[in-house]
């Protein structure tokens, strides 16, 4: 399951594509104009967006060399236009995929899975990780700061190896529960503020 974002602006289009993927099982946003899609990209962080390339306000190239400007979210290109230019202008401008219309929301789905699982594979965790004095060693699972080993729990390991992945990000607790504790629904806030402070003591307020 992935959170999608589909900018289309085609009222007939939209319901059925947000249909069809959740239908596949995927949360699904949309939105009908270029800069109402920038805007939800940025705010909601989606795994993924669908992005059409005739949108009535900005062209979707324009729509998504912006959004490359800050974001580097998969993006699927779902168009009638199924000419050279308008195919490598997007690839060009960083789309990740591109399908010609018609298509099927099970062939959609197909590509937002086979999109997900390359930028998965290119993602693989690094074998150590240096942040300041800490070193930590993700595939011995050791940590190091200022050269002295500290001793952390599995949880805390996780959550440490999480949170150094991602310096100076904003990660939030629900983050955190669904990929540290693989908790998406029921997971208790207070449980990570309590491994965050055994951490931090361990750590020092660093
Ligand atoms: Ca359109």
């Amino acid at each position: 399951m992935a959170e999608v974002l589909i900018i289309e602006d085609d009222d007939r289009i939209r319901p059925l594509l947000v249909k069809g993927l959740r239908e596949c099982g995927h949360a699904v946003t949309s939105a009908p104009t270029g800069m109402a899609g920038l805007q939800l990209a940025v705010d909601s962080s989606p795994d993924l967006v669908v992005l059409d390339l005739g949108l009535p306000d900005v062209d979707g190239t324009q729509v998504l060399s912006m959004l490359r400007g800050v974001s580097q979210v998969p993006v699927i290109i779902a168009s009638a236009r199924d000419d050279d230019p308008s195919l490598v202008g997007a690839l060009d401008a960083g789309a990740d995929d591109y399908v010609v219309k018609p298509f099927t929301s099970v062939q959609l789905d197909a590509r937002v899975r086979a999109v997900l699982r390359r930028v998965d594979a290119g993602r693989q965790r690094p074998s150590s990780i240096t942040v300041g004095g800490l070193v930590v060693d993700v595939t011995g699972r050791r940590v190091h700061l200022d050269d002295r080993e500290v001793d952390l729990t599995p949880r805390e390991f996780d959550l440490l190896a999480h949170l150094a992945e991602r310096p100076g990000e904003v990660v939030t607790k629900r983050d955190l529960l669904v990929e540290v504790w693989r908790q998406p629904w029921g997971g208790a806030d207070k449980t990570v503020d309590v491994h965050l402070s055994w951490l931090r003591r361990k750590l020092g307020e660093t």
